[in-house]
């Protein structure tokens, strides 16, 4: 079986316990490879190479950071179909998914922020003729990333290419679920050329490798995506320690469909807004609000077209819906289904678990499942489920979806549907979520402000909010 390395100091090495735990391919529900067991002992030699690495890293001018980064790219669309391939069997996705979406996305994370720190300019306050003010912004020093599982390169990608074009060292932890795209990633930044030390990727479990970038004295910004439990310890251990801190976390995202849309660019665009991804993605609309009048021609329709969804072998180019990330969280997709029951919605399809004969008889699979008849604020419809499951129910005004869309501890993001440009304006200046999408969904453009409201997280992503974060600001005030 392959065993995945750890990536410090520009070299692949052995966990120091020299222990590796199983990891999985979910649609066979076999391991294929060794992920290592790392603790405090490999984030200690992560942060002396990165630390050594700065001095270098952060002088070196922005074109030439740019340079090798671009260089990363190259190598990244070079090896695309090796990604996208590792990505599908590591994470269960769809493998035509990660070819035309998250492995290209991840390749325009590095692209953009190479080109962006070519931009990166700071700004001048004169006081008339009295005195100026300048600023300016300077890479933090050693900071740490901490991706999850559900978008593992594309996120993992997200964090540490503004952090290194900055000017930053990274020590960079990847979810010990889906680790094999950012050991591919490593060997891509060998050979790209990268200086030993900029970037180090520990491979191993949250609690042991997580926590130990999070408390190190050492590491200054912590910029996280994962769970709002998880979200909430890190803030616990590190907001004490005074470090820049950037949460992007889970999220219970509302769409709103007014009877004017237009209706089947809708369906079409809600089926995959509710599966894409087997449901995996914090910006999934996992709760639908339907205007009364067009319900019941709403969840005909919709049933129709999700029925449609194939599930099974993720390297199979007619499936959509590929297998569950995990055994853990398969259960605890199919255990939310139960207490849908429980709390009284009816399941009009999907519903349970299924296998896929062949190659994947094993593996973890859901069906589609689209329930009803529950109110707005019992637990399925206000806690975070994460897989192929949503929930449908009808309003009559603008005031009571506003309630039902913003009743959540959640601010992530939330989708409407309707041809009223006034009301599309209105409803989306009244819902508390940190992105709105008007008659569309995941239509990204990575220079906007990214991120959520509520325990949705704290701070910004994307575009020159991520490079703020990675710099420190200094005003300089100079008397004339
Ligand atoms: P987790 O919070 O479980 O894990 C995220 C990362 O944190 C993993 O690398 C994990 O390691 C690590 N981790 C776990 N415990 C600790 C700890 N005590 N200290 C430091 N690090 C730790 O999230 P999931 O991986 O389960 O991802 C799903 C969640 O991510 C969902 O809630 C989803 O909404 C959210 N998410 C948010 C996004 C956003 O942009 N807002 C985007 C994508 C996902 P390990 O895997 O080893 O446990």
């Amino acid at each position: 079986m392959q065993k995945i390395l750890n990536y410090i100091n520009g070299k692949l090495v052995e966990p120091i316990s020299k222990n590796y735990f199983d990891n999985f391919d979910p649609s066979t529900g076999l391991a294929y490879s060794h992920c290592p067991d790392s603790d405090e002992r490999d984030i200690e030699l992560a942060v002396n190479a990165a630390e050594n690495a700065f001095e270098s890293w952060s002088t070196l001018q922005p074109e030439k950071r740019s340079r090798i980064m671009l260089r990363i790219a190259e190598l990244m669309e070079k090896n695309l179909d090796k990604l996208a391939l590792a990505e599908s069997i590591d994470q269960g996705k769809p493998e035509w998914l990660a070819k035309n979406g998250e492995i290209p996305r991840a390749i325009s994370n590095i692209h953009f922020f190479a080109t962006a720190i070519e931009h990166f300019a700071s700004e001048a306050h004169p006081m008339g003729d009295h005195a100026i003010n300048y600023t300016v912004r300077t890479p933090i020093g050693t900071v740490g990333c901490i991706s999850p599982w559900n978008l593992p390169l594309y996120l993992f990608t997200w964090k540490i290419a503004p952090a290194l074009a900055a000017g930053n060292c990274v020590v960079a932890k990847p979810s010990e679920i889906t680790p094999m795209t950012a050991f591919l990633f490593s060997e891509i930044c060998m050979e790209a050329g990268l200086p030993k030390g900029v970037l180090n990727i520990v491979h191993g479990l949250g609690p042991k490798v997580g926590s130990a970038i999070t408390i190190h004295q050492h590491i200054k910004a912590i910029s996280f995506t994962g769970g709002t439990k998880t979200g909430a310890e890190i803030a616990k251990v590190a907001a004490p320690m005074f470090k820049k801190l950037s949460l992007e976390l889970g999220g219970k995202n509302a769409n709103i469909i007014f009877a004017d849309c237009d209706f089947d660019k809708m369906i079409t665009e809600t089926v995959r807004s509710s599966f894409l991804n087997q449901g995996e993605i914090c910006l999934c609309g996992s709760r639908i609000f339907v205007e009364r009048s067009i319900y019941e021609k709403f969840k005909t329709a919709f049933i129709e077209k999700v029925k449609q969804q194939i599930v099974g072998d993720p390297l199979d180019a007619k499936t959509k819906i590929g297998a569950i990330v995990s055994k853990p969280h398969f259960d605890k997709i199919l255990s939310y289904i139960e207490l849908a029951k429980q709390e009284g919605g009816a399941i009009l399809c999907g519903g349970e678990m299924t296998k896929p004969a062949g190659r994947c008889e094993n593996g973890w699979f859901i069906e589609p499942t689209v329930i009803e008849g529950l109110s707005y604020d019992c637990r399925t419809n206000q806690e975070e489920i994460f897989g192929p499951v949503v929930t449908i129910t009808p309003f009559d005004n603008e005031e009571e979806v506003l309630n039902y869309a913003n009743s959540t501890q959640y601010g992530l993001a939330s989708i409407l549907w309707t041809e009223n440009l006034t009301r599309a304006h209105r409803v989306a200046n009244k819902i508390k979520s940190g992105i709105v999408w008007i008659n569309c969904w995941l239509l990204r453009d990575l220079r906007t402000p990214f991120g959520g409201m509520k325990q949705s997280g704290v701070g910004r992503e994307g575009g020159w909010e991520a490079l703020r974060f990675f710099t420190e600001q200094k005003n300089v005030c100079v008397k004339l």
